[in-house]
């Protein structure tokens, strides 16, 4: 790795009020570099969201390190400078929408940095526009009248208008439909490229981590049981059904064209790829 924004040393986390012993993480060691998408799989309880919620000091390490960005988070100093890099959605974010109009949700987080009127407008402007919600449509409507999937939205500007160097978001899509967690990804995704933001995803949708992800981490049980690109991890198919996780279709369907002696690369794990390889094999096929 050329340079790690995060890195998680023998990370293990016990719950105060849970099951007496019984860490919600056991010694997880990670890397993650600057810019990428890292998504963090496994079934429900393995974990995910007691990680990324170090991420940006909500839970402190019961022992080990997370450093981010250089900041070491435990010293209480780091806390606040941690906060202004990592922006968290979690699991239907919606709910931590509360404004009257959806200008002054977006703005709430960057008022507290001490920012001026006019750079605060500014930049919940850009937000919205950012997430395809354009202010001069969008700024003065109620965020509750919205639809489930804008909402999400307008939340993910209120992140985005942080400024955040690093994007964490816990199943930010659960309960959208297929259209609206394409068009919320692709609103993440545009963030990555055109930003430069890290985003770590938490996920158990396997077909959408394939699409954007560069690393997987699965986690089983509080430990990191693999990590890799998705391509990669998804060959492990005995195990991946061990931790509870089934491949996507799309890579159990070209598992089973290679066995029928269809010529296609290890590496492919969208669909978009998958096209471009099964084109490939098809004038390999019709060459001979
Ligand atoms: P995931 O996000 O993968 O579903 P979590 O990180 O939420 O997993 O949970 C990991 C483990 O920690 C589970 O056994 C869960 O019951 C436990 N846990 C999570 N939150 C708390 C809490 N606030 N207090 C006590 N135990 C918790
Ligand atoms: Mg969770």
């Amino acid at each position: 790795m050329t340079d790690p924004i995060i890195i998680i040393d023998n990370l293990t986390h016990v719950y105060r009020s849970g099951a007496a012993g019984r860490p919600a993480l056991s010694d997880v060691s990670l890397a993650i570099e600057r810019g990428s998408c890292a998504a963090i799989v496994g079934v429900t309880g393995s974990g995910k969201s007691t990680l990324v919620q170090h991420l940006n000091g909500l839970l402190r390490p019961t022992s080990g390190t997370v450093t981010v960005d250089g900041v070491e988070l435990g010293a209480a100093a780091g806390l606040r400078e941690l906060r202004r890099r990592v922006g968290m959605l979690f699991q239907s974010p919606e709910a931590q929408l509360f404004a009257p109009t959806v200008l002054a949700d977006v703005a709430f987080g960057p008022r507290r940095l001490g920012l001026g009127a006019q750079e605060l407008a500014d930049r919940a402007i850009a937000a919205l526009a950012a997430v395809g919600l354009p202010a001069h449509e969008y700024a003065g409507r109620s965020p509750f009248e919205l639809s489930g999937g804008q909402m999400r939205r307008v939340a993910l500007a209120g992140v985005l208008a942080l400024l955040p160097t690093i994007l964490a978001l816990d199943e930010p899509t659960v309960g959208l439909d297929a259209d609206g967690r394409a068009e919320f990804y692709g609103y993440v995704r545009r963030a990555q490229l055109e930003r430069g933001v890290t985003v770590v995803l938490v996920s158990h949708d396997m077909a959408e981590v394939a699409a954007l992800a560069d690393r997987l981490f699965v986690l089983h049980g509080g430990r990191l049981v693999a990590q890799g690109p998705p391509h990669e991890v998804f060959l492990q198919g005995e195990r991946l059904r061990e931790w509870g996780l089934l491949e996507p279709p799309l890579v159990e369907l070209l598992a089973l064209l290679r066995r029928r002696g269809l010529a296609l690369p290890q590496h492919v794990s969208t669909v978009a790829e998958a096209l471009a390889a099964l084109s490939g094999a098809e004038r390999g096929r019709a060459d001979v």
